[in-house]
């Protein structure tokens, strides 16, 4: 039964881990063949919007938003929720902008513990506050067996010492990505919304279900519709999410602290495994097909030719 769920999760590890341009002729393959190519997914929350590197054409335009913390009671709060709704994820992401220069960071990996004892949950960083990070921050990882995933950027990291404080702490650390110039994609938007939505969707290299996101009760397909609020505010657009371009996990299934009886919970599995499977309004904004693997990595400069052609 295992080995059967791990071969259906290969092709959203494939997503997750491998680089995108891979998965996209893997995953058109399969979608060509009609296939439902998963059935489970990690999800990902921003705990902070802000971050220390500002890349230039940030997928989560963190770049361009401002100092803002997600409250570890809002987060408690919808992981109740989610609990009772699904045990779909195979891992829990927390991360940002950038999740270290939340102040009470630990909180999270306690509440995210406590609904899902089971699951894997990540701590996604850029690792630059990692040296800095107080001897709380390793034992509540150590205690809530969070895994402390850097994403390597074309910067100096003393990834020596990172990983002799992680081994000293028996905390677990992963590298992702690489550190070459040449190592970040671009997914033009178009401002006008005219792509077509089924078309976008097929070519997109993170939809169905490498960057689910949760936000503010909310459970979107990709981190592009998750916080596109913050491109519109940095430059005046209004790229509009609607109704349909997410699902409210408060209005799905049923509610087992009041009596809902448990086919209504699974039905509120279905309907988020249903929603992540398909194209979405939103998705006229991405011009998918014009997707540019190994761009040079910079520090953004705030323009907004950055996340257009
Ligand atoms: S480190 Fe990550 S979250 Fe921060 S700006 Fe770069 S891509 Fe965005
Ligand atoms: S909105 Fe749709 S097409 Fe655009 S990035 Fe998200 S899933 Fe892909």
């Amino acid at each position: 039964m295992q080995i059967l769920s791990l071969v259906k999760d290969i092709p959203v590890l494939l997503k997750t881990y491998i680089s995108p341009q891979i998965f996209q002729d893997i995953y058109q393959l399969l979608v060509i063949k009609g296939k439902r190519i998963t059935k489970s997914f990690p999800i990902e929350v921003h705990v902070t919007e802000h971050c220390n590197l500002n890349c230039a054409g940030c997928s989560h335009f963190s770049c361009l938003a401002g100092e803002e913390y997600l409250e570890p009671e809002q987060f408690e709060k919808d992981f109740k929720r989610l609990a009772e709704l699904t045990d779909r994820f195979f891992v829990i992401k927390i991360l940002g902008g950038e999740p270290l220069l939340h102040p009470r960071i630990t909180e999270f990996f306690e509440i995210a513990r406590k609904y899902f004892p089971t699951t894997a949950v990540q701590l996604t960083t850029n690792g630059i506050l990692l040296t800095k990070m107080p001897e709380e921050f390793w034992r509540s990882c150590r205690k809530n067996n969070i895994v402390v995933s850097i994403s390597q950027y074309p910067i100096r990291l003393p990834k020596k010492e990172i990983k002799r404080i992680a081994g000293e702490h028996k905390v677990r650390l992963v590298f992702n990505g690489s550190t070459d110039e040449h190592r970040m994609c671009k997914m033009p938007l178009d401002l006008t919304g005219s792509q077509d939505i089924a078309k976008s969707h097929r070519k997109c290299a993170i939809s169905w279900g490498c960057c689910v996101t949760l936000r503010e009760g909310r459970i979107y397909t990709c981190c592009v519709a998750a916080h596109i609020k913050f491109f519109n505010a940095y430059f005046k657009q209004n790229l509009v999410i609607g109704e349909k371009d997410y699902v409210d996990i408060y209005a799905i299934g049923g509610n087992k602290s009041c009596g809902g009886a448990i086919t209504s919970i699974q039905n509120g599995k279905d309907a988020l495994i249903d929603f992540l499977e398909k194209p979405f309004p939103f998705c006229r904004y991405c011009k998918t097909s014009d997707t540019k693997f190994a761009q040079r990595w910079g520090i953004s400069k705030k323009e907004i030719t950055e996340w257009i052609d």
